[in-house]
């Protein structure tokens, strides 16, 4: 699954503002786990973990946690700009079209 958007990074003072939204944002978004829970655990294996986005195990070294809702995601699950879960960047995306429209 890849949704992610090949475009190269926008400017320096797009980004400033996205993350001033991911703090608001945090706010309306329900914490699946606390910063720092484990994800997860894989019985079958030592060094696995499930992805919170799409319940596939994964190598605990390619999870990451959201810094938003808590879950832990998978590569394909993630979103690197934001360093949340491709579930919150959804939510950023749509406050950051509402943002547009409201000005
Ligand atoms: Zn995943
Ligand atoms: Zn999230």
């Amino acid at each position: 699954m890849s949704l992610w958007k090949s475009r190269s990074s926008g400017n320096q003072q797009n980004r400033v503002q996205k993350e001033d939204l991911v703090s608001r944002i945090r706010k309306d978004i329900p914490r699946i786990r606390k910063q720092g829970e484990n994800p997860e655990r894989d019985t079958s294996s030592f060094s696995r973990s499930f992805c919170d986005l799409c319940n596939s195990p994964f190598p605990n070294t390619d999870l990451r946690q959201c810094i938003l809702c808590g879950r832990w995601a998978c590569p394909s699950c993630w979103t690197g700009e934001y360093y949340v879960c491709n579930s919150c960047n959804g939510m950023i995306t749509l406050y950051t079209l509402s943002d547009k429209n409201s000005r």
